[in-house]
């Protein structure tokens, strides 16, 4: 997807797939703001977060979520809704409006064409 095929807030419907939370080799940075928002909401320390819930970028720039085995975050729930919604980090909030990549057309069924 480029730029000129960003998707529209208000014409999107989601269909709540959870597909863009279980991209392959896909990450979620999170930054210092983040990190204190998401321990706060799940009652953690910002130190027991940061060990149990994140690990280091494959390009060592920053942290990220975790994933599971199988790619998808930690946060997808069995019913495709994300456990941390009201405090997820921006990159998942901005999907697929101002953040995206060249795969999400492919990945997210909600930007194709009707
Ligand atoms: S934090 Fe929530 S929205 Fe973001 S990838 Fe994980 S489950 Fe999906
Ligand atoms: S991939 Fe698209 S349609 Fe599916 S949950 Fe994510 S934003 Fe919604």
């Amino acid at each position: 997807m480029n730029e000129a095929m960003k998707v529209d807030r208000e014409n999107f419907t989601c269909k709540m797939c959870g597909e863009c939370c279980r991209i392959k080799d896909g990450i979620v940075r999170v930054n210092n703001v983040e990190i204190s928002r998401i321990a706060a909401f799940l009652g953690m320390s910002e130190g027991d977060f940061i060990e149990k819930e994140t690990e280091v970028s494959p390009d060592r720039k920053s942290l990220i979520l975790r994933s599971r085995k199988d790619g998808a975050c930690v946060y997808l729930t069995d019913a495709n809704l994300c456990a941390i919604n009201p405090v997820k980090p921006e990159k998942c909030s901005t999907f697929p409006f101002e953040w995206t990549n060249p795969d999400s057309s492919s990945v997210c069924p909600g930007c194709r064409i009707k």
